[in-house]
């Protein structure tokens, strides 16, 4: 799509008490760009995705075109019904039922075959089809309202950080697209767990909010890509999308592990001698911390026990970096059990693995 284009930029409600009659009106609108081939970013649970027909090889052609992004990298198909998985591909296995039972609506995504009008530009090429089903109210309308299948990645340019709020869909997609639907902050800020269920056992590609402990209560044995644990190693990541150097702001970002007075007395000398470098200096603390950080910018992500609040704040903490112009960032390490598995995998990315033990 490139750029030029005139953007509508329609600000909307959560959703959670539903929607206006004017609330509804936009959506059908946004619906309709959709369905003729245009390109509408909208609010999820995870964070905002840049949505396109997902059958019309046009529109995922004017969304790599959008985003600056390889077309080798699949796009999630996004449904508004369990029904219509059917639809896209090529075998719904039983393992598939038992998770969308217990997480769809939700921030999960699963790799099955792929049927065979979905086309090869909305999988990069693959025979596989990565398929959500999101439970933000706007997503679900606008999936209604689009024709059922809609093919979104996240709504960021290509190699930065997923936008959590509409104001960063705005920053990089005004211009670029047809229409930005601004629901206000996504909930959850991390993208959705990927399964692959057409291997086995099933294989966790991309950790999320839906964890490996929860996906096994109801899978048995699930396993986890290598490439997530160890980011040394030389394997390819099964994820196409994980190979790139994703989530990451323009300064360099070293991750500091360590007890709390170690971080604190570490990140300070650090960022005093940057600065006596001519660098620009941040600091990502938590709330029991901040407050003993010296540097240009200094953000929380919240208390270190508050995994959610962490994840919600960790984008926009490193848009923040970028916005500010740092170019020295030092951010605190936390727990990788549950979903701080996602959280670590996403700043160890954002860090390209940087980590300094004090
Ligand atoms: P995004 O929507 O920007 O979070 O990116 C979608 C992610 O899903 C990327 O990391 C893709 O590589 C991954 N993905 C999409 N389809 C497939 C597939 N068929 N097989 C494996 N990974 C996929
Ligand atoms: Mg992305």
């Amino acid at each position: 799509m490139g750029e030029n284009v005139n953007t509508i930029i329609e600000k909307i409600s959560d959703g959670s008490s539903g929607f206006s009659g004017k609330e509804e009106e936009i959506l059908r609108r946004a619906g309709n760009i959709i369905k003729s081939g245009g390109l509408v970013a909208f609010p999820t649970e995870t964070v905002y995705g840049l949505g396109g027909d997902a059958l019309n090889r046009e529109s995922a052609r004017r969304i790599y075109a959008a985003k600056g992004r390889p077309s080798d990298n699949p796009l999630i198909v996004h449904i508004c019904r369990v029904q219509d998985l059917g639809e896209i591909a090529a075998e719904v296995p039983e393992e598939a039922v038992r998770i969308a039972d217990a997480f769809w609506p939700g921030p999960l995504t699963m790799i099955l075959k792929k049927a065979d009008r979905v086309p090869g530009e909305t999988t990069g090429g693959l025979d596989t089809v990565a398929v959500r089903f999101p439970s933000h109210p706007a997503a679900r309308k606008l999936i209604q309202y689009g024709g059922g299948f809609i093919a979104a990645p996240s709504a960021n340019l290509s190699g930065k950080p997923s936008p959590t709020e509409g104001r960063y869909v705005t920053e990089d997609m005004n211009g670029r697209i047809n229409m930005i639907l601004d629901g206000g902050a996504a909930g959850i800020g991390l993208e959705s767990t990927i399964i692959d269920l057409t291997v086995t056992p099933p294989q966790i590609l991309r950790p999320g909010y839906v964890t490996q402990m929860m996906l096994s209560r109801v899978l048995g044995e699930v396993d986890i890509d290598v490439t997530i644990l160890d980011g040394s190693s030389a394997q390819a990541p099964r994820a196409p999308g994980m190979k790139y150097r994703h989530y990451a702001p323009r300064g360099d970002l070293v991750i500091v592990e360590g007890t709390s007075e170690h971080v604190a007395a570490y990140m300070n000398r650090k960022a005093a001698e940057d600065a006596r470098a001519g660098e620009r200096t941040g600091i990502i603390g938590t709330k029991e911390t901040v407050g003993q950080y010296r540097a240009d910018v200094v953000t929380c992500l919240g208390a270190r026990k508050d995994q959610d609040s962490i994840a919600r704040n960790l984008y926009s903490a490193l848009r923040q970096m970028d916005d500010e112009n740092v170019t020295k960032i030092y951010c605190e390490c936390f727990t990788d059990r549950d979903f701080g598995q996602a959280i670590m995998n996403r700043l160890l990315k954002a860090a390209g693995h940087t980590v300094v033990r004090v």
